[in-house]
């Protein structure tokens, strides 16, 4: 919907201004606050440095479960997973009485603003590391839409751009690589010069981050790396907003070993076999760097306990941060009821809960775990090039980032 008078557009019931200049939002996907803070520290980010005096710095909260696909279509849709209905990489779908993964547009319920600022006749572009959010990300938009995994593959009716790979000179990245996020910025810099789009969504992905702890090499070398692409995207004239999905944390002992809650063997062994389903939502086909551990989990209790039986032994697990029903863990984490099961699992920073043991191969972890998905990972950086007017008190969600970019900078 436009409003011709005042030049904004309206998405998921929230407002945005036409914007004066492009705007370029980045979700920097695990981007733990503490990468920035350690490269700025270390001199390997001189652009984010210099947003100090120029810039804006605020410190949000992304969605729980602060895994990748939740709150990428939060950033883009503007609102909660109890709007857009994405609350995870995968999920128990009642209707088709299976375990299926959530990468299907036919699962999201909200379009995106950027399908909105299309249709109002802007140029949109979207560049995503992995394929697997491109159909999300894209869905009904009248624009460019690629990934860097599949740049090879893109077709001017499928992706509104026929030559992606010729944008950057690179090759196709392997998807566990830090060059697949380059790519990214690669062709975000090179779209920005070439198409001008008013509106532009970047989005990596993080498999240096969970490998590379803030302030260790490997960290600061790729931090570095999208330090020098927003200041070029700067150069060229776009405000620019920085976040992240979600942070990172090590999920290990002190030696470096995983601590890991098999919760679906805890519950067969309490009730019995095949009673309770306990569904991991952070499992995805790439699964190598964090073998589908992370600090989320939604527990189906069928003929089974009692919620609260199960409430309370899940509870003590050691490691085991809140157990909550399914009516609070909508209410707190504005979560799609019908898209959870009885019971949310969240653990604390160090711990990682896993389905069964035999289904989470931990040979393919060649670093000590660091993963995410808890309220321990929900503190992400929201980051501007330009100064912000009288910023509201709020709690700042990063999926207020295309909020802050077109509504409430200078
Ligand atoms: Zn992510």
């Amino acid at each position: 919907m436009t409003t011709p008078s005042t030049r904004s557009v309206s998405s998921n019931g929230r407002t945005y201004q036409w914007p004066a200049r492009p705007l370029v939002v980045v979700c920097v996907d695990g981007c733990e606050p503490d990468y920035l803070t350690q490269a700025i520290t270390a001199g390997c980010a001189p652009y984010l440095a210099s947003l100090l005096e120029r810039g804006t710095c605020l410190t949000a909260d992304s969605v729980v479960p602060s895994f990748t696909n939740p709150n990428n279509l939060s950033i883009v849709t503007g609102a909660p997973p109890s709007v857009h209905g994405i609350c995870g990489n995968y999920f128990w779908d009642p209707d088709a009485n299976a375990e299926v993964m959530m990468n299907d547009a036919k699962y999201l319920r909200a379009g995106t603003l950027l399908a909105a600022f299309a249709d109002a006749g802007a140029r949109v572009a979207v560049v995503t590391a992995k394929d697997k959010l491109r159909s999300l990300l894209g869905h009904k938009l009248l624009g460019i839409c690629f990934s860097a995994e599949r740049a090879a593959e893109v077709t001017l009716v499928d992706n509104g751009i026929a030559d992606a790979l010729a944008l950057t000179g690179m090759k196709v990245p392997s998807v566990y690589s830090a060059a697949l996020s380059e790519f990214v910025f690669a062709a975000g810099v090179a779209l920005l010069e070439r198409e001008r789009p008013d509106i532009m969504y970047l989005s990596t992905t993080d498999y240096v981050q969970h490998k590379a702890a803030p302030g260790t090499p490997a960290a600061n070398e790729f931090t570095a790396m999208i330090d020098r692409y927003l200041g070029r995207l700067d150069a060229l004239g776009a405000t620019v907003v920085v976040t992240a999905d979600h942070g990172m944390n090590a999920k290990t002992d002190a030696f470096g070993r995983p601590n890991i809650i098999f919760l679906q063997d805890r519950l067969d062994e309490w009730y019995g076999k095949a009673t309770t389903r306990v569904i991991l939502p952070i499992t995805d086909p790439y699964v190598v760097h964090h073998g589908a551990l992370g600090s989320y989990a939604t527990v189906y209790l069928g003929q089974g306990p009692t919620r609260d039986h199960a409430i309370r032994h899940i509870a003590a697990l050691p490691g085991v941060e809140s157990v909550l029903t399914r009516e609070q863990a909508c209410a707190r984490f504005e979560l799609p009821a019908d898209r959870v099961g009885d019971l949310v699992v969240v653990t604390e920073r160090l711990t990682a809960i896993g389905s069964s043991r035999d289904r989470h191969d931990l040979s393919q972890l060649d670093a000590p775990l660091r993963s995410h998905g808890g309220v321990s990972e929900q503190r992400v950086p929201l980051i501007a090039n330009r100064r912000a007017g009288n910023l509201p008190t709020r709690r700042w969600r990063n999926f207020d980032a295309f909020d802050l970019g077109l509504n409430h900078l200078q």
